[in-house]
């Protein structure tokens, strides 16, 4: 019988599940594979679930989507919308919602794996459908790898997979070379010396220290990449002091920096400590400040003549006006570890997801910024159709890319 891709797109979206949480979701997947005749593997990096078509001798394509949803609270008023709580990493109860429309990459993927099953007859090689966990964290992909994901299943020679975009549905866009941004936390803890709110002669003030740092660190794109390169550095927190008479101990700056390139990327990260330390210094800090860089993602890349592939694909099975290129895009995505480990290329592209109308009234108003909901907003409400419909050829027009007539 024919898998219901509707019913199984809003049952995920009623019920989404936090990163290295999605039990519920994995156990339905790993039995609708089981159901199209797939081998199916579970539990790898915890909650992965990877199923694998095989059908004699050809190319291995691995087709990848990511399973996890956000601590986000849902208000989209869509029939299905989530009413869901789950536990965050810290122990917190937090509302839940595919606020990144994860529930898309998983049913599309699925209908792909119906679809190929089906098709069977028309090519040969293996298909394998990886379903992985924790994307938002950004270690899924690694935690895969590392449970001996390759050891487990047919290397891929090509890995190619999708993300529901605020594009209007019906469209696909890909973006040769550097496609999504590598993303770097880094963490500053800047210790001065704590003291009364009415003598700061007796203190050393980490609230300036760090007011200061912040200002110096926009220096950094404006000052030291070049115009032709691209880097964001952003202040996201910054937490100092219980009281307003208190002059506090230290002062902690939370910072993200999303680039393109791995000397970029190094050489702010190495601005971002210097001026930390620099700042520190200046404000006669008895210590220099701690420094912790975290969440690495790796940028993305894609494959320049392995997209070229895709895009042929595409413009043959869409029409060339329904394929764009989006350009770079500063999100950040762990899938392109998946083919890094397997020291194969990789295609990601970007799937429209909603409704055509609201960019025809947004643009008519100069309001796109502000009245098209993007990922990660608690009113991303990707159009059911035809994204799903568009999502599942996409992926079955690029894997027989590879997998031949
Ligand atoms: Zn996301
Ligand atoms: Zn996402």
């Amino acid at each position: 019988m024919a898998l219901d891709l509707e019913a199984i797109y809003t049952d995920l979206h009623r019920h989404p599940e936090v990163s290295y949480q999605e039990h519920r979701t994995a156990s339905i997947l790993a039995d609708a594979l089981r159901g199209l005749g797939l081998d199916v593997t579970e539990g790898i990096g915890r909650t992965g679930v990877v199923g694998v078509l095989t059908n004699g001798d050809g190319p291995v394509v691995l087709l990848r989507a990511d399973m996890d949803a956000l601590p986000v609270a849902e208000e989209t008023g869509l029939e299905y919308a989530s009413t869901e709580h789950g536990t965050d990493p810290d122990g917190h109860d937090v509302p839940v919602m595919h606020a990144c429309g994860h529930d898309v990459h998983v049913t599309c993927l699925l209908g792909a794996a119906e679809a190929l099953a089906e098709l069977r007859s028309e090519w040969s090689g293996t298909v394998v459908a990886l379903f992985q966990p924790a994307e938002e964290l950004g270690s899924g992909a690694n935690e895969m790898i590392a449970d001996g994901l390759y050891d487990r299943i047919p290397k891929p020679d090509i890995v190619l997979g999708q993300h529901v975009a605020p594009a209007p549905a019906g469209v696909v866009g890909v973006h040769a070379g550097p496609a999504f941004a590598a993303t770097d936390d880094v963490m500053i803890t800047l210790h001065g010396k704590g003291g009364h709110g009415s003598r700061p002669e007796s203190t050393i003030d980490p609230v300036v220290m760090a007011a200061a740092t912040v200002m110096r660190l926009q220096g950094i794109v404006s000052r030291e990449v070049a115009g032709g390169e691209t880097a964001v550095v952003t202040v996201g927190t910054m937490h100092a002091g219980t009281k307003v008479n208190i002059i506090p101990p230290d002062a902690t700056l939370g910072i993200n920096i999303r680039t393109y390139d791995t000397e970029v990327r190094d050489r702010v990260v190495s601005a971002i400590g210097r001026i930390a330390n620099a700042e520190a210094a200046a404000s006669g800090a008895l210590q220099a400040p701690d420094i912790e860089l975290s969440d690495s993602f790796p940028v993305l890349h894609n494959d320049e003549a392995a997209t070229e592939r895709v895009l042929g694909a595409f413009r043959s099975a869409f029409g060339p006006e329904r394929v764009i290129d989006p350009g770079r895009v500063t999100g950040s995505e762990d899938v392109g570890a998946l083919a890094t480990a397997a020291g194969v290329p990789i295609v990601y592209w970007l799937l429209g997801g909603l409704d055509p109308q609201l960019f025809t009234k947004a643009l008519a108003n100069g309001t796109t910024d502000a009245d098209i909901p993007s990922n990660h907003s608690p009113f991303f409400a990707p159009l059911i159709h035809p994204t799903l419909e568009v999502g599942v050829q996409a992926l079955v027009v690029a894997a027989r890319e590879w997998l031949g007539a």
